[in-house]
Parts: C-alpha cells; sequence; structure tokens
C-alpha cells in the first residue's frame, strides 16, 4: 500500500490538527482525511500532515501565519457558508 494512502487512512477517526473536529471515512465530502502541506507545495514546501479535506482546501495556498491569522479570526469557520466564507477570504486577502 503506498505511504500516502496509508498515511491518510490511519488518520481516520484521529482529530483534525487544525479545526480539531475528527477526520471522517475517506471518501467523507468535508471530513476525509488529505496530505497537507504545511508550506503549500507551490511555495517549495515539503512537510506534510494529514488534515481534513474542508482544512486543506479552504487553507488552499495561504502561508502558516496567513492560515493561523484565519483560523483565529474566525472561529468556527468551518460552519461559514460558502458565500460568507468567500467574502471572509476576500476581505483577508486585502493587504
Ligand atoms: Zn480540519
Amino acid at each position: 500500500m503506498p505511504r500516502a494512502h496509508k498515511q491518510r487512512r490511519l488518520a481516520v477517526g484521529q482529530p483534525c490538527p487544525y479545526c480539531c473536529r475528527t477526520m471522517e471515512r475517506l471518501d467523507h465530502p468535508r471530513l476525509a482525511p488529505t496530505r497537507d502541506h504545511v508550506v503549500p507545495e507551490s511555495r517549495g514546501g515539503k512537510e506534510v500532515i494529514v488534515a481534513c479535506m474542508q482544512c486543506n482546501t479552504t487553507k488552499a495556498d495561504m502561508l502558516p501565519d496567513q492560515w493561523e491569522a484565519f483560523m483565529a479570526s474566525n472561529p468556527g469557520w468551518w460552519k461559514l457558508s460558502k458565500h460568507e466564507l468567500r467574502l471572509v477570504l476576500m476581505i483577508e486577502s486585502v493587504p
């Protein structure tokens, strides 16, 4: 079994390191464990951790600092609708 898949499979039932929700089965639309580059791969990051799908897709290419700030200023951000989330991300990306 490929290492990456095993890494994800082992994370089922574990809390996501970002949102602390329990990660679910591998085909879960939001809480599936996914491999997340701590520093985005597009920015040269190598370290990979397992985080839930929703965190991974929302974090996208944010740097760890930006992501921490985002989570800190939006507690329970995963409950926002897609529309609300887009607004928040838009506001926060303004320098
Ligand atoms: Zn998460």
